[in-house]
C-alpha cells in the first residue's frame, strides 16, 4: 500500500486520514512495459504536480550527456522528430531544441508542462498528438527518437 506520489499534505490535512492504494505492478509479457493500476483520475494526480525534473543539476547533466550521445548515434538532424512521453518540464527536450532538432513533449501535468513551453519545448497533454497525422503512409510523421523514461498508461500493442 502506498499514498499517491508527489502529493504533499496541507497543514489542514495533517490530522486527517491519508488514502493509501495497492502498489501492485503489472508487466506486459509482450513488450515488458511496467505499469501500476489506475486508482485515481489523472486530474487528481497531475493538476498541480510537485516534481520538476530540472530541480536536479545531476539529472540535467545526465540529460545533456544523453542527448549528445543519442544525436550522434542516430544522426539526428533538423529533419528528425523527437517525442518524449512524460516530458515533465522539458529537462531533456530542451537540449534537442538547442541543437535545432524538432521535438514534442507529451506531459499530462499542466503546471510542469508550462515550464517546458518556457524552454521552447512544444507540448501536448495527450499521446494522440504523437500519432501519425492523416497520410497515405502509416510511417509518415513517425518520430525518429522516442523517449519514455517515466509514465506510459497502457501497452501500445
Ligand atoms: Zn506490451
Amino acid at each position: 500500500m502506498s499514498p499517491l506520489c508527489e502529493s504533499y499534505l496541507t497543514a489542514e490535512q495533517l490530522n486527517q486520514m491519508e488514502p493509501f492504494y495497492p502498489l501492485h505492478v503489472y508487466v506486459c509479457e509482450r513488450c515488458f512495459l511496467v505499469q501500476v493500476q489506475e486508482y485515481v483520475s489523472p486530474e487528481e494526480i497531475f493538476t498541480e504536480y510537485a516534481y520538476f525534473s530540472s530541480y536536479s543539476d545531476s539529472w540535467l547533466a545526465h540529460a545533456k550527456a544523453y542527448v549528445d550521445t543519442i544525436v550522434a548515434r542516430l544522426n539526428l538532424t533538423a529533419a528528425s522528430q523527437v517525442v518524449e512521453l512524460g516530458s515533465n518540464d522539458g529537462y531533456l527536450l530542451q537540449y534537442f531544441v538547442a541543437k535545432g532538432i524538432p521535438v514534442l513533449g507529451i506531459e499530462p501535468a499542466l503546471n510542469v508542462a508550462e515550464a517546458a513551453v518556457v524552454r521552447g519545448v512544444p507540448r501536448s497533454r495527450s499521446c494522440s498528438a504523437a500519432r501519425p497525422r492523416s497520410s497515405s503512409s502509416p510511417r509518415a510523421h513517425r518520430p525518429t527518437c522516442c523517449s519514455a523514461p517515466t509514465c506510459l498508461r497502457r501497452c501500445p500493442t
